[in-house]
């Protein structure tokens, strides 16, 4: 059961029938501010720390990696986030907010902890790898000496906190003291500030009043500009996130999966796309094509998902997500296929600028990223490939020490005989095609993430390709506005 409510208005859903309640307790206190910790200081956990901090909260931030909480504790943001470093400074000047490795003392800090720890994908299998989470919430547990609410934030199977409670249960000292809750989180790298202070919802799974008392504390300045509350079951407040990704990453490839009936067909995918946003019920955002989803969430979420729903009985009901990430993957071979096409049918020898290589732009994030599945599958086919993107170049040649780097946007294109648009920063969309026209051997373009003016392209002379889109230009007059209505994918 689960109900949108007010902030003044809500209700603990009735849990009695849903097997599981951590804590029978509701009598503990409630602190007008909560003391917070922040287990797992990632892209999601650095970012929630520095945010609530900012809110006024006292946080503790505790990662298992020491480097980490170096970094941090010396005011230097371990990853590139927009906006971060800046709040970062900020809130250390204040003294509010300060990194440990020590389970101890977040165990002896906090009256609600935050769990951000990593749940990637296990190896060799679609299924989410829990022992981070499991870790984090024993480790804990097994400390804690006054009440505490412990709150799951990574994103988990349904069905998770459900087990964790008997594993809190087991390793801790009193578990009457403990109440555990789920707050899914929706952030978008590149826009993780922003996400946390202005969410556009926050989500409680919670099955007692207390742990909705301790969240509506924790979350008091967010809760009072009016940010709608969903207050859930623990089950419930887990599928939440996993939906939410399905879903985006459903009209992704559905966008994507037209884009393949165009090819087939000489039909203009970026026309189709237009002309679909203007139906409200369909709305252009995501609804972008091209290469399609990345990174360190959408495509380990949906395999995890599938997983799970088969593990439950109900594989059937989400068996379409297999077809979105085989859809999704598609688009990386075809993008292959397209840089091929223009270098008249063999890339050996070849040489590839290679536009991008984290998953997105505004973020340094290369998990899963597409840009560097098809620079390596290039490389592998024996083109020549250079890589150059604004921020992810360390992440890149630590994961991807196979494949070459260029230290500028110049140097990566000069000479090439093919450019292939990966990510669409906004440096690659402003690019001059007439400059960038005189550094190239060969004027082809690959456009994978349709972020380029194909028309001023091809009036400098470009030989211009995008996925679903015909190689020839028509005659067909664009609407000018009806471009604009297909927005940028944000993930
Ligand atoms: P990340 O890999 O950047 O960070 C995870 C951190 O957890 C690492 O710093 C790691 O050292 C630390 N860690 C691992 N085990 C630990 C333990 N036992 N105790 C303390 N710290 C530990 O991952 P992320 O991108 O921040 O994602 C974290 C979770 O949040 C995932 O479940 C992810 O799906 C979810 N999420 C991420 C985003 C996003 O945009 N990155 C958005 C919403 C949800």
């Amino acid at each position: 059961m689960s109900l949108v409510a007010n902030p003044g208005r809500s209700r603990v859903p009735d849990s009695s029938s849903k097997g599981e309640v951590m804590s029978s307790s509701t009598t503990h206190a409630v602190p007008e501010k909560p003391r917070l910790t922040v287990i797992g200081t990632g892209y999601l956990g650095a970012t929630h720390a520095v945010a609530m901090a900012s809110l006024g909260y006292e946080v503790l931030g505790l990662d298992v990696d020491q480097a980490k909480v170096d970094r941090l504790a010396s005011g230097d943001v371990p990853f590139f986030e927009p906006g971060l470093p800046e709040l970062l400074r900020e809130v250390m000047d204040s003294g509010r907010l300060r990194f440990t490795t020590s389970f101890d003392e977040a165990a002896e800090f906090g009256d609600v902890h935050f769990i951000c720890v990593g749940t990637p994908q296990a190896h060799g299998s679609h299924a989410a790898n829990l022992t981070y989470v499991e870790s984090a919430f024993t480790e804990l547990a097994a400390r804690i000496t006054r009440p505490a609410l412990l709150v799951g934030k990574s994103t988990v199977p349904v069905g998770t906190a459900a087990r964790l409670i008997g594993l809190v249960r087991a390793a801790a000292q009193d578990p009457e003291l403990i109440d555990l809750a789920w707050n899914p989180e929706f952030l978008r790298e590149g826009y993780a500030v922003q996400d946390t202070l202005r969410p556009d919802r926050l989500v409680f799974g919670v099955t007692t009043a207390w742990a909705e008392k301790m969240l509506r504390a924790a979350f008091a300045p967010i809760l009072e500009v009016g940010t709608p509350l969903v207050i859930a079951d623990l089950p419930t407040a887990e599928l939440v996130k996993v939906a939410a990704n399905s879903f985006l990453a459903t009209k992704i490839s559905y966008i994507n999966a037209m884009a393949e009936v165009c090819e087939a067909t000489g039909a203009d995918v970026n026309v189709l796309a237009s002309a679909l946003a203007y139906d409200d019920r369909i709305g252009g955002r995501f609804l972008k094509p091209g290469l399609g989803f990345g990174g360190g969430c959408l495509p380990k979420d949906i395999r995890a998902f599938a997983h799970r729903a088969e593990e439950l009985g109900v594989g059937q009901a989400v068996a379409f997500l297999h077809e979105v990430d085989s859809i999704n993957n598609r688009r990386r071979r075809r993008t292959v296929d397209l840089v091929r096409e223009l270098a008249d049918g063999d890339l050996k020898g070849v040489r590839v600028a290679a536009l991008g290589a984290a998953f997105k732009p505004n973020s340094d994030d290369i998990r899963d990223a597409p840009a560097l599945d098809v620079a390596d599958m290039l490389r592998a086919e024996g083109a020549d490939v250079i890589v150059y993107d604004p921020q992810a170049m360390d992440n890149a040649r630590r994961d991807y020490p196979q494949l070459t780097y260029a230290p500028t946007f110049a140097e990566c294109v000069k000479g090439a005989q093919v450019v292939v648009l990966l990510t669409e920063w906004q440096k690659f969309r402003d690019a001059d095609p007439e400059m960038m026209g005189e550094l190239v051997e060969r004027k082809a373009m690959v456009d994978g993430r349709h972020a380029l003016d194909a028309d001023a392209y091809r009036a400098a002379g470009w030989e211009y390709r995008a996925l679903g889109r015909p190689a020839q230009p028509r005659t067909v007059q664009l609407v000018e506005d009806a471009k604009d209505q297909v927005m940028v994918a944000a993930t």
